[in-house]
């Protein structure tokens, strides 16, 4: 029998389908993220044939290590950054993710947040829970429009295009963006113009959000200069991953105004905010929730184990990455 060591309860979805299969599953208990040690040692009870890991537990030779019998670790998120892809490789261990499901999904919570900055609708609901509100002024708490801005969008792939166009086609705003790789589809698409840098990009936009992945290129792609270039009534996005912005660089330039506000899903240091980020009120902070909606957390249980399935069926995974 298959045996797959799942390192955190997810949606039942693809428990269900790998159960189904004749799959033997043994599931972390713990409500959290097992410590190294406690994954190394649940990963050493058992010769095990793969891993459903997630994007908390960083996977590397260690962690092959203790469980050698493992030829697949199915990560349940589209970004692998957690995953030490190059170790996987030389010992021709299989690596998946889960992309295309979580597109639309996190794409709505970057619009969440984008119409949250722009309208400072968190800011409204601290402000009358907190008693303030004492009857309707004309210049309460005012914040921005959308329609007819411009959007810059760093990173043109499979999330951005569809921020892309819910900016377009539901607000009128103007894209351009900055990718390593010039999308002439997104161009058109969106009727996007592709700018050669980021500080171009930067430099023009009202509002930008960031959707390149992890790599040592894309750290720190947001830092002290980049933010200095941008507008000082602008915003900041980034429901990517948290090293792409200088978290302490951010704080300085929200609380010294050189930017209007920032909207994060994903921190530097997660789940630690760098120093005076939760006191920026011109911040809206979520809890890396992006995709998680009842339908797409449930997708990416379902293709995690169909990426297990396909793999054990001898066939290649239908989201191999390495
Ligand atoms: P994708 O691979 O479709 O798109 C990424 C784009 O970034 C590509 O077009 C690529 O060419 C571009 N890129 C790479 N390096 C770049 C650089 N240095 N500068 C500019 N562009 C660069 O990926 P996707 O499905 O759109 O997802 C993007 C990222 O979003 C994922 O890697 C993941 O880390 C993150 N994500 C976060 C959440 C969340 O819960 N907050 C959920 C899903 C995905």
């Amino acid at each position: 029998m298959t045996t797959i060591y799942v390192t955190r309860k997810i949606p039942e979805t693809g428990i269900t389908l790998l159960k189904g299969k004749g799959f033997e599953l043994d599931i972390s208990t713990k409500d959290g993220v097992l410590t190294k040690d406690e994954l190394v040692t649940a990963l050493k009870a058992k010769p095990y044939d793969g891993v459903l890991c997630l994007l908390t537990d960083p996977i590397n030779g260690e962690i092959f290590d203790a469980v050698p019998s493992a030829k697949i670790f199915a990560n349940y998120a589209v970004g692998f950054n957690n995953v030490d892809v190059e170790e996987a490789k030389k010992r021709g261990i299989t690596i998946t993710n889960t992309p295309g499901v979580l597109t639309d999904t996190v794409a709505e919570h970057t619009f969440a947040l984008l119409l949250a900055l722009a309208h400072r609708v968190a800011e409204g609901d601290a402000f009358t829970r907190a008693g303030k509100y004492e009857g309707w002024a004309p210049e309460l708490l005012l914040g921005t429009d959308i329609k007819g801005k411009t959007l810059g969008i760093l990173g043109a792939g499979r999330i951005g295009s569809r921020v892309a166009e819910q900016a377009v086609k539901g607000f009128a705003m103007k894209v351009v963006y900055y990718d390593v790789k010039r999308n002439e589809e997104f161009e058109k698409a969106h009727n996007a113009e592709f700018r050669a840098t980021p500080e171009e990009v930067l430099k023009e936009a009202d509002f930008v959000t960031v959707h390149v992945p992890l790599l040592d290129s894309t750290t720190h792609l947001i830092n002290k200069e980049r933010l200095a270039v941008m507008k000082k009534g602008a915003f900041l996005i980034n429901t990517s991953r948290g090293p792409v912005v200088d978290e302490n660089a951010l704080v300085e330039a929200l609380k010294g105004g050189v930017i209007r506000g920032a909207a994060l899903d994903v921190y530097e240091n997660e789940p630690k905010l760098a120093e005076g980020l939760s006191e920026c009120r011109n911040a809206i902070l979520t809890p890396h929730i992006a995709s998680a909606t009842d339908e797409t957390r449930g997708a990416m249980s379902r293709i995690a184990a169909e990426n297990l399935i396909a793999f054990f069926d001898g066939q290649v995974p239908p989201n191999k990455v390495s």
